[in-house]
C-alpha cells in the first residue's frame, strides 16, 4: 500500500516509517498539514496516517480537506486526545479509524490490516434489506426508492446492521468496535456508554420517515432492540413491507430463540 505518514514527532514518524517499510509498504513521511495536502495532490496515497496535533494546519483541517478532495484515500487518525467527542468528530469527518497514542506497532499493524480488508470488500458493493438499499461505493442509501441522508457515523452503523442481514443480533460492543473503532477490550469497558443508543435513535428517525407501504401513518423503525443483547434490522418490517400485513411477534421471537440455540451449539 502507498502510505503517507503525517506526524510532526520525528521519532514516532521514523518508527512507523521503518516498520511499515519492513512490512512491504511504500511510505513517505511529512511533518505538517500543508505539506501533507501538497503531497496528496501530487499522488493521493491509498492510506494516510494522520496525527491531529500538527504545525501550520491542524489535523482536523487536513482530514476535512482530504474528505472533500481525496475520498479514495483511507485515513487513520492518531491522537493523544482521548475523548469520545474527538473520536466521533474524526469519524464524522470521514476518518476510517482512530488510534489512541501511545500505541504499539503491533496494534497499528492490526488496524491497518482490518482497514485494508475493508478497502478490498468493495465487491460486495450493494447491500439490501427489505426496502433498504445501500451502495457502499457511492456511500448512498435509499429506502423504498427514496434517498436517505446519513452522516458518516449513521452510515457505518447501518452498514454494520445490514451486513448481518437481520439474521444476527449486533451487540453494543460489536458496534463500538465496528463503527467507533474502539479496540474490543476498550469497547467492552464502554458497553454501558449510551452513544450507540443515541445513534440508533438518529437512524431510526431517518429510516422511519414517510415510508410508503410501511403500514403505519407515522412510519416506523426498522431497527429492533433486543433487550440486553443488542440490535438487529427488523425482519418483521421486511415481511410486512412486502406483504402489507404485520406477522405475529411470537413467530419472530421463536426464530431468535432458535438462532441463539444454533449459535450456542
Ligand atoms: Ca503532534
Amino acid at each position: 500500500m502507498h502510505v503517507l505518514i503525517v506526524e510532526d514527532d520525528s521519532a514516532l514518524g521514523h518508527f512507523m516509517d521503518q516498520g511499515l517499510k519492513l512490512d512491504g509498504h511504500e511510505v513517505s513521511v511529512v511533518t505538517d498539514g500543508e505539506t501533507a495536502l501538497e503531497s496528496a495532490e501530487k499522488l493521493p496515497p491509498e492510506l494516510m496516517i494522520l496525527d491531529l496535533g500538527l504545525p501550520r494546519m491542524d489535523g482536523i483541517e487536513v482530514l476535512r480537506e482530504m474528505q472533500q478532495r481525496f475520498r479514495s484515500t483511507s485515513v487513520l487518525v492518531l491522537t493523544g486526545r482521548a475523548g469520545m467527542e474527538e473520536r466521533v468528530q474524526c469519524l464524522e469527518l470521514g476518518a476510517d479509524d482512530v488510534v489512541l497514542k501511545p500505541f504499539s506497532f503491533h496494534e497499528l499493524r492490526a488496524r491497518l490490516k482490518s482497514l485494508y480488508r475493508r478497502r478490498s470488500q468493495f465487491e460486495d458493493r450493494v447491500l439490501r434489506f427489505g426496502d433498504l438499499v445501500m451502495d457502499r461505493a457511492e456511500r448512498s442509501v435509499t429506502q423504498a426508492g427514496r434517498g436517505v441522508e446519513l452522516t458518516a457515523t449513521e452510515f457505518s452503523l447501518l452498514e454494520s446492521l445490514m451486513r448481518r442481514r437481520g439474521e444476527r443480533i449486533c451487540s453494543r460492543v460489536e458496534l463500538l468496535h465496528e463503527v467507533w473503532r474502539m479496540p474490543p477490550s476498550a469497547a467492552a469497558n464502554r458497553s454501558e456508554s449510551n452513544i450507540v443508543e443515541v445513534y440508533i435513535n438518529y437512524l431510526r428517525k431517518k429510516l422511519g420517515r414517510d415510508v410508503p407501504g410501511a403500514g403505519h401513518a407515522q412510519g416506523r423503525s426498522t431497527i429492533r432492540t433486543v433487550r440486553g443483547e443488542g440490535y438487529l434490522l427488523d425482519a418483521e418490517a421486511e415481511r410486512s413491507t412486502k406483504a402489507g400485513v404485520p406477522g405475529p411477534a411470537s413467530a419472530l421471537d421463536a426464530a431468535f430463540a432458535l438462532k441463539r440455540c444454533a449459535a450456542d451449539a
